[in-house]
């Protein structure tokens, strides 16, 4: 025990920790003790890593790769970032406009650390992914939730986003394939978004770690195709944990103005310095190797994704817009709100995904943690059997509620 008058950073006690990650331990607690439960929680592909991938990981350890590396990761792999955007979208970018950090999500982290004052405000459209809120908070900025709506597919309306805006705001986040709603941001609505950012000066920070599951024909629009001149104003974060399913390896980058790279790499050689040698070699494996996993993938996932969808759409009161990208489904299920079962009463996304997790034995995640309540994520990073079978049992669940 901590002596009593010991107290812990008001940073911390500002934040809450991933919902997500406590989901998975009461289900696994559950399924310790014996229970049959299907996990549709988990934000990773079900697929291991590509062979070749892991054969150049551990040739890395193999060839004494396992000392220091520059700070914002070898130089390779910064060229192999940078040729992958030249290639895939014809961005020019220079290596040392890129990092490289433990995860896509250790980038952004950096990324708010090197841009954020107190008091300045970063804009992030809801549904959002859970970690962005509380990554400016403990950077001392002020999230603005900015809310998208599911008539509008979770796009932008353009007018809304106008009145979040003020002269505090300093960045927007723009994920797109979205996680939890798999949605994608209009090439127009990007449009608008860019000139706002031009004229009001804000920093873009596109979270593209979702742009190579995507279900429609050709490119993930994205805000530099809306306005290729914003080149200077974005950040781009991006990985390999999710096309190449390396959740574990712990790679990503960020690419952008030299200035806050720079000031990046201040703040990572005073943190985590280098992500680990062997990772970036098989990072490096990955991106200039084989380029059909990210395919498989998605091969993999698009008939799950059309049966979740139509399953959700079955029942009575439920409404899922179709994902155009990543691998989750986001149905609504407030028609079921103030509903019981055996006294318990549903009043939100919380205690409808503990009900599901109960009575259901399926483990999901509540809307509440991506700011829109409404709704419970589903991921379909899991196989057809279990998809089919959780369905039937959140089906049944429902239909118990009174
Ligand atoms: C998974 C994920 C990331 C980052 O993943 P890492 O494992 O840190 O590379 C970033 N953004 C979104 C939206 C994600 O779902």
């Amino acid at each position: 025990m901590l002596p009593e008058k010991f107290v812990l950073a008001e940073r911390v006690l500002q934040v809450a920790p991933s919902p997500t990650l406590a989901v998975n331990a009461k289900a696994k607690a559950l399924r310790a003790a014996g229970a049959d439960i299907l996990n549709f929680s988990v934000g990773e592909p079900d697929l291991p890593t590509p062979a070749h991938v892991c054969e150049a990981g551990k040739q890395a350890i193999d060839d004494g790769y396992t000392r220091y590396t520059p700070v914002a990761g070898i130089v390779e792999l910064r060229e192999a970032v940078c040729a992958k955007l030249q290639n895939d979208q014809g961005w020019d970018y220079a290596p040392d406009q890129v990092q490289v950090s433990c995860g896509g999500k250790h980038g952004l982290y950096n990324i708010f650390q090197a841009i954020l004052n107190p008091g300045d405000e970063v804009l992030i459209p809801a549904p959002y992914w859970v970690s962005y809120p509380p990554m400016v908070q403990l950077a001392g900025g002020t999230p603005v939730i900015v809310p998208l709506k599911e008539e509008n597919n979770f796009d932008f309306d353009p007018a809304t986003l106008a009145r979040y805006a003020t002269p505090k705001t300093k960045a927007i986040v723009l994920n797109s394939p979205s996680n939890p709603t798999g949605a994608v941001f209009s090439l127009e609505s990007l449009v608008a978004v860019a000139k706002m950012a031009r004229d009001h000066g804000w920093l873009v920070i596109t979270d593209d770690m979702y742009e190579e599951l995507y279900y429609a024909e050709g490119k993930v629009p994205h805000i530099l195709h809306a306005d290729p001149q914003l080149k200077d104003q974005v950040v781009l974060s991006n990985g390999v944990s999710k096309s190449f399913a390396m959740t574990g390896w712990r790679i990503g980058w960020s690419v952008g103005p030299i200035e806050v790279i720079k000031a990046m790499n201040k703040i990572q050689s005073q943190s985590t310095s280098n992500p680990a040698a062997p990772s970036q070699y098989a990072a490096l494996a990955a991106l200039t190797g084989p380029q059909d996993f990210p395919r498989l993938l998605r091969e993999a996932f698009i008939p799950r994704r059309a049966y979740f969808v139509k399953a959700l759409e079955s029942i009575p009161g439920v409404s899922c817009v179709t994902p155009m990208g990543a691998f989750y489904v986001f149905p609504n299920f407030s028609a079921y709100y103030g509903k019981s079962f055996k006294g318990q009463v549903i009043d939100g996304s919380v205690a409808l995904a503990d009900y599901f997790l109960g009575e259901a034995k399926v483990a999901s995640v509540p809307g509440a943690a991506f700011g829109a309540d409404a709704f419970i994520r589903f991921s379909f990073a899991t196989s057809m059997e279990r998809i089919e079978k959780g369905m039937e049992r959140i089906k049944q669940a429902l239909a118990n509620l009174r």
